[in-house]
């Protein structure tokens, strides 16, 4: 697999070399120079998950790993259930928090360890990612235990729930965590100054493991596959497929999918009031406001650093970016969207609530909408339990986390204080 820097076309560089750098020259991000087609999409849909997600992964990867070493990091990684579970007449809800940390993030982050350990043996690692919650626990507990990597995760204190919060900041051994005094965005914005600053680069041999590391989102291509195969056992027609949406890694492989051939009608962008991509698939313009915190704090970002691959896979595939819904909710809609799925008997989250409001806004009357479950509802308890006015019983990966103490550090938002100390626990 090649990818090029997409600010720096000229910098061309290998699915190893891509997965290692994470961001290519001028924090640009590496897109794929070619983007496999797959044949016989009905046979491959009726095979199950893992022995498709290989055929998936190795027309990516195959000529450059070995379609044996393929098989062997997706069997690794895709080692629980994802669901499609019908909530109403017209919605389904593919559930992708039966992981280890109870959020789509496992995806990515399983098979992201995966392919690290395998491509650079024995060489020392340190991943530096910013979490807006899931992130950080999916990436801790795919590394955690890896002793020649090591992985510091910058959150945005008070900021998460407590509950994400204990998920990853509890772990210690080579999962290093900061509470940084400020919002997601200035998290991320450290990663990326880190990633600029030679000094770090040169000494301390960064990696990240946010959504914007390309092998993420070659994990996540594999269940929008499952969605479509397990919706076309019920259905003809195509379905509609909504994303939450916070940095549009998620979105941008389903993108991918659809563009490897895999039928669906077309995607509705979902956000929260951190509305950046709906005013701007609306208005054409770019024009994002300060991040704003809501109960779908996973999703609280306004500069979402995925945006440049979406348009590149628009651009490539001479589709267009009006194929996109773009749907943003204020909470009073959250708060909608979760109790309409509660009256209906499905228990949602936040997150995947916004998604299936945003069906309901866009979807005429014979269309039907796949709305991805991206977190547990028990991972944000204390929101859903106030509006729905019921108790959620903790799932075991959290109640075994509850009572335990919170490691991590305090750091404001500035760059040198972070600097400082990663040299001294890195060093
Ligand atoms: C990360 C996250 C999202 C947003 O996904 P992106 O790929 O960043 O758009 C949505 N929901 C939950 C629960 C998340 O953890």
């Amino acid at each position: 697999m090649q990818l090029y820097n997409l600010k720096h076309p000229s910098q061309v560089v290998s699915f190893t070399e891509a997965v290692k750098l994470g961001l290519g020259k001028d924090r640009g991000l590496f897109f794929p120079t070619h983007i496999p087609v797959l044949e016989d999409m009905e046979t491959l849909l009726s095979q199950p998950f893992v022995e498709r997600s290989k055929k998936v992964i190795g027309a990516w990867l195959a000529s450059e790993l070995g379609q044996d070493t393929v098989d062997t990091l997706v069997e690794n990684a895709f080692n629980f259930d994802l669901p499609l579970v019908k909530a109403d007449e017209n919605r389904y809800c593919l559930e992708l928090f039966h992981g280890p940390t109870l959020a789509f993030k496992d995806f990515g982050a399983r098979f992201m360890a995966q392919c690290l350990n395998v491509l650079a043996k024995g060489e020392k690692i340190n991943i530096l990612t910013a979490t807006s919650g899931d992130t950080g626990a999916a990436v801790a507990d795919a590394f955690f235990g890896l002793d020649a990597i090591n992985v510091v995760v910058l959150y945005p204190k008070g900021k998460i729930s407590l509950l994400q919060e204990k998920m990853f900041t509890t772990l210690g051994k080579n999962i290093h965590t900061v509470a940084i005094d400020s919002d997601f965005d200035a998290c991320q914005g450290l990663v990326k100054q880190s990633f600029e600053d030679s000094e770090i680069r040169d000494g301390l041999h960064l990696n990240s493991a946010n959504s914007i590391n390309i092998s993420r989102l070659l994990a996540q291509i594999c269940y929008y596959f499952e969605a479509v195969a397990q919706f076309k056992r019920q259905h003809d027609d195509l379905p509609v497929i909504a994303v939450p949406s916070g940095n549009f890694g998620n979105l941008t492989a389903g993108l991918f999918a659809k563009a490897m051939g895999l039928p669906i009608k077309y995607f509705v962008a979902a956000t929260n009031s951190n509305d950046t991509v709906p005013r701007y698939l609306a208005e054409g313009q770019w024009l994002p406001n300060t991040t704003v915190a809501t109960m779908s704090n996973a999703m609280d970002v306004a500069e979402p650093s995925n945006w440049p691959r979406v348009e590149a896979i628009v651009d490539k595939m001479d589709w267009s970016l009006a194929d996109i819904k773009g749907v943003a909710l204020s909470e009073a809609q959250t708060s909608r969207g979760l109790r309409t799925l509660h009256e209906v008997g499905y228990l949602s989250e936040p997150h995947g609530a916004i998604a299936a409001d945003a069906l309901t806004q866009i979807m005429c009357a014979e269309e039907k909408g796949i709305f991805l479950g991206t977190a547990h509802p028990a991972k944000f308890n204390e929101v859903v339990e106030a509006e729905l006015n019921i108790e959620v019983p903790l799932p075991e990966p959290l109640a075994v986390v509850v009572d335990k103490t919170i490691l991590s550090i305090d750091l404001s938002a500035n760059f040198s204080d972070l600097k400082a100390h990663l040299f001294k626990i890195l060093t």
